[in-house]
């Protein structure tokens, strides 16, 4: 008889670990398989947020920019540093010795929950009499049938690629290959001015690399609130990033001066000469190999699992969760998803609040923002008030010389609840959190005005924009 589990996990990454872990803490017997290799042929958990993703684009978005700084601001505080150097090879260890304590902090984890961790391949097999089957395939190619009450799919995604311009893995580059660079191109092509792009532009571009972004709408960052992305817009042209919008590529040509990029734009035909390009024009869901014929599991047009909003698939006891999903391709998103199918497997009450995730985009200024924008507030034709407040009034922000941006709220006039919070500015990422916990509360801008903000902090910000949603703003004139 094959080995029978509560629950098996086929995938550990943000989403797939959180729901073993906690199958795991509801006293479930649980498997969790992950394949994941890297490129010097290490296995490790985590997926792609550990080992290519958040962890290791924040460790070198943190080393360039201190890199920034010693050069651009510590003169301002009266610090006099001469000859700043940096070593990409330093920078890259320090990365990698990140991403494997975090890595091997996984496994420990999953091992604490009393989750049987395997490394090796899963397969989602037709259901036999009502259990489901998975067939797993571990490193030495051996191949075993394992029993199942619930799978939960978390395979994950994978970088898209572009037609016209195929990863060659050295010239034209995924984001893992643009986090594995060892040393600074002179010019890099970057295709696709979404979160990738503009986070790993900023750390090459930081590093002294001339960076060029193709995007092929005409808009940037379509998703952020117009402010912000106006305002994000201006701050990354003087950081030195060539953004170019409406620019659609077509080809691709390897030669001895590096790879000429054709695309169009709205003056006509026009080509650009890079030594790389990485490609970062979105993910797609993976899915390869995962599901057997007759597992019954079902993908919509563009390649997703259909899941309900439990994230049930259309058969019984086989769960999806994270980028294999629709949703946004996030960390945070899959794994509140992982958590709370374990808990749902187990009987308890859980849900996913779709409508309170927050976005962060690491790049300086940060970027950050939960629920609706102003410009999806107009559409819904419902009455709204905007408070916004610069940190060019923050006391702490000019103190830090980091005086860049603003805190915008929106909030309904006829209940006053909050609807949007938008941040473009020092330390959004964790300035959001505020946002979330009490949006999440269904909080009103009453709320926010009457909770006590310590003083010099970046999150007064937070305080003054819900202050200036009903024009008593106190630190800085009202509109
Ligand atoms: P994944 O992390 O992709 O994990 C899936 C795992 O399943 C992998 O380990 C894979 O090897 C394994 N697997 C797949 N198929 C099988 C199989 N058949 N058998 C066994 N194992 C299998 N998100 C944020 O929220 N914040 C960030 O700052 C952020 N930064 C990012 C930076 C970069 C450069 C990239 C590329 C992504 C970033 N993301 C970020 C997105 C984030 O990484 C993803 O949303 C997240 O990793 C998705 O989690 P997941 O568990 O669904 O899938
Ligand atoms: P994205 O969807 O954020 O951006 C892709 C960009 O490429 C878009 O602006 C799109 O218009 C553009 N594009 C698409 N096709 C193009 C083409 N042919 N030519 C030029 N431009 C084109 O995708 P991404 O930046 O690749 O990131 C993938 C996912 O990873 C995202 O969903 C994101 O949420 C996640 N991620 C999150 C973070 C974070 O939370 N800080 C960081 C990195 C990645």
């Amino acid at each position: 008889m094959s080995e029978q589990y509560d629950v098996i996990v086929i995938g550990a990454g943000p989403a797939g670990y959180p729901a073993a872990i906690r199958a795991g803490q509801n006293k479930l017997k649980v498997a969790c398989i992950d394949g994941w290799k890297n490129y010097d042929g290490s296995y490790a958990f985590g997926g792609t947020c550990l080992n290519a993703g958040c962890i290791p684009s924040k460790a070198l978005l943190e080393s360039s920019e201190l890199y920034h700084r010693a050069q651009h601001e510590f003169e301002l505080h009266g610090i006099k540093l001469k000859g700043v150097e940096f070593d990409v090879a330093a920078m890259q260890s320090r990365k990698s010795k990140i991403v494997k304590s975090s890595t091997q902090g996984i496994a420990a984890l999953l091992k604490g929950a009393g989750v049987n961790a395997l490394v090796g391949h899963g397969k989602l097999l037709k259901a036999e009499g009502g259990v489901n089957k998975v067939e797993y395939t571990d490193k030495e190619g051996k191949v075993q049938v394992l029993s199942a009450t619930h799978v939960v799919l978390a395979s994950g995604s994978v970088p898209t690629e572009l037609k016209s311009l195929p990863f060659d893995g050295k010239d034209i580059i995924d984001s893992w290959g643009a986090l594995e660079l060892s040393a600074v191109p002179k010019r890099l092509g970057v295709i696709g001015a979404g979160v990738i792009g503009l986070e790993l532009g900023s750390v090459w571009n930081r590093l002294g690399a001339q960076v060029t972004v193709l995007e092929a709408l005409d808009s940037f960052l379509p998703m952020a609130d117009q402010a912000v992305s106006a305002e994000a817009l201006k701050n990354f042209k003087k950081q030195g990033l060539d953004v170019k919008l409406g620019a659609k590529v077509s080809a691709a040509t390897k030669g001895k001066d590096g790879v000429t990029l054709k695309y169009t734009d709205a003056s006509g035909e026009q080509s650009l000469v890079v030594d790389k390009v990485v490609v970062a024009i979105g993910r797609r869901p993976f899915t390869t190999n995962l599901l057997a014929e007759g597992s019954g599991v079902e993908l919509d047009e563009r390649g997703f699992v259909k899941v309900d909003h439990e994230c049930r698939t259309g058969m019984a006891n086989v769960w999806a969760v994270g980028d294999l999903v629709r949703g946004p391709m996030l960390a945070h998103k899959g794994k509140e998803e992982g958590v709370v199918v374990a808990d749902l497997i187990a009987g308890k009450h859980a849900e996913v609040n779709y409508n309170i995730i927050p976005s962060v985009i690491y790049t300086a200024p940060e970027i950050a923002w939960v629920g609706q924008t102003e410009q999806q507030v107009k559409q819904s034709g419902r009455a709204y008030k905007v408070g916004s407040f610069p940190f060019m009034a923050s006391g702490r922000a000019r103190a830090m010389e980091a005086a860049v941006g603003f805190c915008k709220m929106i909030s309904a006039v006829d209940t006053d609840e909050v609807l949007g919070v938008h941040i473009i500015g020092p330390m959004a990422g964790e300035l959001i959190g505020e946002a979330v916990l009490a949006m999440e509360y269904s909080a009103s801008t009453e709320d926010f005005q009457r909770t006590i903000h310590a003083h010099p902090t970046l999150s007064e910000a937070v305080h003054e924009a819900a202050l200036a949603a009903d024009k008593i703003a106190i630190d800085f004139p009202n509109r």
